[in-house]
């Protein structure tokens, strides 16, 4: 094998593995070492994404939305059917198989194109050499013309609630219950804790989500947040804010534990004994073993790889891109900046546009928003239209028996310019879609307005939520009574 490679990327999640083909794809020669192994040691590609995260969370969300509907939906739609039972290792065989696809599936992609991939570890040294230790075998040194790092990031943990083996687990423990706990606990009300609290609650577990700050997803659009709790609540997620865990005590032995948490409330202390706890407090990047103290690569202050808006480390011809580096941790924002890095290695000038990084939550109804929020436009003083329409008006909502949640469009007073756009409701992930692309061409309301929405679909809400901003909304009343 050769030593020397055009770009060497470290890091095969949506990073690193978008980077790699897109290195390949332009004709550079490019190697991608990856270190994750699969549950029979193997190695394996695409990173947290495929194997621990994105995927197997939405096959585990899929399917218990689907329980749910067929136990508690089906009879208002005239089916009768009765009996229903979760067979969960059968779910999470399927999940474990939709996995296998997908990161067999990015094997192929690398063949395909001539990526070399290097199972193993990678370390960056200086001068661009990569000290790559095999799984089995000794270090090797290997000279590239320029390094992509793509380590992404791992869950943080907390001392108060220390992870012990199949009771407290991280996301990836949450991922592989093989039955339903009758009490489960949830560190965190953020994007994992209310998607695998969901899983499990729909499931049949009584869930309890304990959250240090007042403010329930400070992030979201408040009224879109507010409306959220409150369904989510009525699902039978007992999620309780200003609530910071303080301590956590195993008890008993066996598959009897049980673990007691303790948590600090306006009322005082407070302790909960729960089955099973999941810890969902946030990720940090992952740097470890990563960086030879001359290779000139620098951390920011809070752990990040420092780098600039194209993504260039402090070293000359390393880039960093995905988790490790400033931004949202999304995969979605991983794969554009690895695209990115790879074309501007290559002579081209892409940028990522930060300001239109759409985010989704998978619960049920989903949370999904792109650009600012009313909140954030208040405290800025911009001065803004709102157009909102409810999903409860909405034909293809009320045929499909799914009417929760609303759309609402944030423009512009003075130029109509969508600076905004939050949703609440079924398949908001899909259609946040459409305000991406109306963002990234810098469309008005006025512009969706008068763009024409096929009937009867969910995004017909979205068209009357932009003729809304204007008053316009033909489904609704128009209060505002402007031309
Ligand atoms: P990773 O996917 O973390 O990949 C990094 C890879 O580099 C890993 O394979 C790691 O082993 C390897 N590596 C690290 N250091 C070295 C080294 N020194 N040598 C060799 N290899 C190394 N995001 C979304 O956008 N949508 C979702 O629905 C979503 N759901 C999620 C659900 C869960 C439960 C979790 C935990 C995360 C979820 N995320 C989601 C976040 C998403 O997984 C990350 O944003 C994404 O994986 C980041 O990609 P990355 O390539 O930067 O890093
Ligand atoms: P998060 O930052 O979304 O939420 C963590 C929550 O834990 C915060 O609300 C925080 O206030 C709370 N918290 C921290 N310490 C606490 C304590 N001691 N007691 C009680 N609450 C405490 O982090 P996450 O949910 O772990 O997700 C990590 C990352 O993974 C996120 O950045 C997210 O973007 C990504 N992710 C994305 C998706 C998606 O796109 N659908 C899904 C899963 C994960």
């Amino acid at each position: 094998m050769t030593d020397r490679f055009d770009v060497i990327v470290i890091g095969a999640g949506p990073a690193g593995y978008h980077a790699a083909i897109r290195c390949a794809q332009l004709g550079m020669s490019t190697a991608c070492i990856d270190k994750s192994l699969d549950d029979a040691g193997q190695p394996v590609l695409g990173g947290t994404c495929l194997n621990w995260g994105c995927i197997p969370s939405k096959a585990l969300l899929d399917a218990s939305h689907k329980y749910v509907e067929a136990t508690t939906g089906f009879a208002d739609l005239g089916i009768r059917a009765s009996g229903i039972t979760m067979d969960v290792p059968a779910m999470m065989a399927r999940k474990a198989q939709v996995v296998k696809g997908l990161t067999g599936g990015v094997a192929q992609l690398f063949q395909g194109n001539g990526v070399t991939a290097l199972p193993g570890s990678g370390k960056l040294l200086a001068g661009r050499q990569v000290e790559y230790t095999p799984h089995a075998g000794a270090p090797r040194t290997l000279q590239a013309d320029h390094v992509i790092l793509a380590p992404g990031s791992v869950p943080v943990q907390i001392p108060p609630a220390p992870l012990t083996d199949g009771l407290i687990v991280d996301s990836q423990g949450a991922l592989e219950f093989q039955s339903v706990p009758k009490r489960l606990g949830v560190i965190g009300a953020g994007v994992i804790g209310l998607e695998l609290g969901s899983v499990w609650s729909r499931l049949g577990a009584e869930v309890v989500v304990l959250e240090a700050l007042d403010e329930f997803l400070p992030m979201a659009d408040e009224r879109i947040a507010r409306d959220a709790l409150k369904i989510l609540r009525g699902q039978g997620l007992d999620v309780r804010l200003g609530a910071r865990v303080t301590g956590s005590e195993v008890r008993g032995s066996g598959d009897a534990r049980t673990v007691e948490v303790t948590y600090q409330d306006k009322s005082g202390e407070q302790r909960v004994e729960f089955d099973r706890l999941i810890v969902a407090v946030g990720r940090r990047p992952f740097t470890n073993g990563l960086l030879a103290p001359d290779c000139g690569v620098i951390l920011d202050e809070r752990g990040f790889l420092h780098v600039n808006d194209h993504c260039l480390t402090d070293a000359p011809h390393v880039y960093a891109v995905g988790d490790v580096v400033r931004g949202p941790m999304l995969a979605h924002k991983a794969m554009e900046e690895g695209v990115m890095v790879a074309e501007r290695i290559a002579g081209k000038k892409p940028l990522v546009n930060y300001d239109t990084v759409p985010a989704v939550i998978y619960t049920h109804p989903e949370i999904a928003w792109v650009g600012r929020t009313e909140q954030q436009l208040k405290a800025s003083g911009d001065a803004y239209n709102v157009g909102t329409f409810p999903f409860s008006v909405n034909g293809r909502a009320l045929a499909a028996h799914d009417t929760q949640g609303m759309v609402k469009v944030l423009a512009d007073a003075e130029t109509d310019r969508i600076l905004g756009v939050h949703i609440l409701g079924a398949q908001a992930s899909e259609l946040i879609a459409q305000a991406v692309i109306a963002m990234e061409f810098d469309a008005s309301a006025e512009d969706l307005g008068l763009t024409m929405f096929a009937h009867p679909t969910l995004s017909e809400a979205l068209h009357e939520a932009a003729l809304g901003v204007a008053g316009h909304a033909i489904h609704m009343v128009n209060r505002k009574k402007r031309t």
